[in-house]
């Protein structure tokens, strides 16, 4: 085994790439490196250590520094480490160079489970290790989670919640998931278990992608909704609700699911047009997650061509600041997939988040690591860099609590205690400006 001393080294001049490509140790200590630890609102100055054994975090601190010194020491002296970050919604089926559900649903089979693959191996490229798939019409993305598995290389942990359940015709029917009566929905949820899904989606309002579907109408009403929480418990799932409208927001509430996404407070005039303080006090109550799917999209809407906040800053930033002043919890999401907003593309909506929630950079973090693994229910494998924990983490240059762009091309990605280099992960698409 070849042996590697700590290098004092200073960052700018140190070529890690060069040994650590010829890295496959099992077995390793991490030196030198300004570890974050999430509890933590500021970086320590101090350096720390971690140790690593079989992808896992096997002692941090004073316990990895005192390892055996046998084990080899990989030393990053001057940069800062991070857990891997987590997108809580995405949708690996979705192309999101494509506009319409009809576009994407003429995609050639035989191209489909490449494009997906190639979407996940850029976003494990761009630092995301963990994400939540949440929703496609045939289990694909199940397919892509069980061969990662295999090969960590080739994308993020993957959480998968199959074909979203629906009214007929209702957002998202195109993918199949339509049910009526209780007995369809449980018969469906039964199927999505089967087929392997993680999670259960459920579409308690309409949405925009979806012709003849209006995002601010509830498509459930609440016994139907807890029919679903009630079934998908019953087989150990939890349910993430899609809500735009605050009916169906709090229909989903009351259902007890665990996750709302958007929760955008649709009324006629638009998203957060139709704040509801009483239900943001019963959301923040409950201890509910909202994943507000801001995205790379959301970013290129912060300004208009005279650098004026345009009218959808506005209403939305100010929908997720009530939030935020209510005690709600939020995690980082994106629906990456949907079109205009690319799968690997999770920092620019971390930036975008910032800006539209009036968060710390400290905030915005906790809720793409800590945050979003414990809402997931992953707590105890991934999102801090603890002891027991997978070894998922970033390399840094810089310090992201003091400007999230640090996060931008992480000079490693480690998956599982794999080491991915920027020449390891080839053709990276280059991060997009949020602005
Ligand atoms: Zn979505």
């Amino acid at each position: 085994m070849p042996e590697i001393v700590t290098s004092a080294t200073p960052a700018a001049s140190i070529d890690a790439r060069v040994w650590v490509k010829s890295l496959d140790f099992k077995d390793f200590v991490v030196s030198g490196a300004r570890i974050w630890k999430v509890e933590e609102a500021a970086l320590d100055p101090l350096s720390s250590f971690l140790h690593v054994r079989d992808g896992r975090i096997v002692a941090e601190g004073a316990a990895a520094r005192a390892a055996d010194s046998r084990v080899p020491r990989i030393g990053l002296p001057g940069r800062v480490v991070v857990p891997g970050l987590i997108d809580a919604h995405v949708h690996l089926e979705l192309d999101p160079e494509l506009n319409t559900p009809a576009q994407q649903l003429a995609v050639p089979e035989e191209d489909r489970l490449e494009a997906m693959a190639g979407r996940a191996a850029a976003m494990l490229a761009a630092g995301i290790t963990t994400a939540r798939d949440c929703g496609g019409g045939a289990h694909r993305e199940h397919r892509l989670r069980d061969s990662i598995r295999a090969r960590p290389q080739g994308g993020p942990r993957l959480l998968c919640c199959g074909q979203p359940l629906t009214t007929f015709g209702g957002h998202c029917s195109f993918w199949g998931g339509e049910v009526e009566t209780p007995a369809d929905i449980d018969r469906m949820i039964a199927q999505q278990v089967e087929a392997g899904s993680d999670w259960i989606k459920v579409i308690a309002t309409g949405g925009i992608f979806t012709p003849g579907s209006r995002a601010r109408d509830a498509q459930f009403d609440l016994s139907l909704l807890r029919s679903v929480v009630e079934s998908a418990r019953r087989r150990g799932r939890e349910v993430a609700a899609h809500c735009h409208g605050s009916d169906g927001i709090a229909n989903a509430l009351r259902a007890g699911v665990r996750t709302i996404e958007h929760a955008s407070f649709a009324g006629p005039a638009g998203f957060g047009t139709a704040l509801d303080d009483s239900l943001m006090r019963e959301m923040a109550e409950a201890e509910s997650w909202v994943s507000p799917t801001v995205n790379a999209g959301w970013g290129r809407r912060i300004e208009d061509a005279e650098g004026e906040p345009t009218d959808f800053f506005q209403r939305l930033s100010t929908a997720l600041r009530a939030q935020r002043a209510h005690g709600i919890r939020f995690i980082a999401s994106t629906d990456a997939g949907i079109p205009g907003v690319f799968h690997h593309d999770l920092v620019a909506g971390l930036l975008a988040f910032e800006r539209f929630a009036g968060l710390r950079p400290v905030d915005v973090l906790r809720c793409a690591t800590s945050e979003a693994a414990t809402a997931l229910g992953i707590a105890d494998e991934t999102g801090r860099l603890e002891e027991g924990l997978s070894a998922d983490f970033l390399v840094l240059g810089k310090d992201p609590l003091e400007d999230l762009r640090a996060l931008n091309d992480p000079e490693f990605v480690v998956f599982r205690g794999d080491w991915l280099d920027r020449a390891a992960r080839g053709s990276v698409p280059p991060a997009r400006d949020s602005g």
